[in-house]
């Protein structure tokens, strides 16, 4: 399985000790991590292990939207910055509009990623359907 994890800049710190917090849990449970360029320079400096995409301002948000629409991602934690402007704003909506588009979980928030995590864990324990 695989999340895509995106933090806006004013989110970033909140992204890493999210991912931190939760990191041995993803570990165990098999669950790969891809991040945006800076959001996943950020992890990778905290010593976790991710793959990056480029930055969202250059398209790393659409990048993220592919693979979700390719049902590559299976959960995506956007931490937005609702109090910030973004010049990226069309991919950001783009990216949460393909996640409603394929049913795919997308949580905004640390609160709800939390539980979306809780959930994806039970998934990825389940045996494969034949
Ligand atoms: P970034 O992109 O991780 O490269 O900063 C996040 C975003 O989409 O704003």
């Amino acid at each position: 399985m695989k999340l895509a994890v995106i933090a806006h800049d004013g989110k970033k710190a909140e992204m890493v000790s999210f991912l931190n917090k939760h990191y041995d849990f993803l570990h165990q449970a098999n669950i790969d991590i891809v991040a945006t360029g800076t959001t996943g320079t950020h992890a990778q400096n905290a010593g976790l292990k991710v793959q990056r995409m480029l930055s969202g301002p250059h398209g790393g948000d659409a990048q993220i939207a592919a693979q979700v629409a390719e049902k590559k991602i299976h959960a995506v934690f956007f931490f937005r910055d609702p109090l910030d402007k973004h010049p990226h704003e069309p991919d950001i909506n783009m990216l949460m509009r393909i996640c409603d588009v394929h049913n795919v979980p997308l949580a905004t928030n640390p609160a709800t990623a939390e539980m979306v995590l809780m959930g994806l864990v039970g998934r990825s324990q389940q045996p494969k359907k034949k």
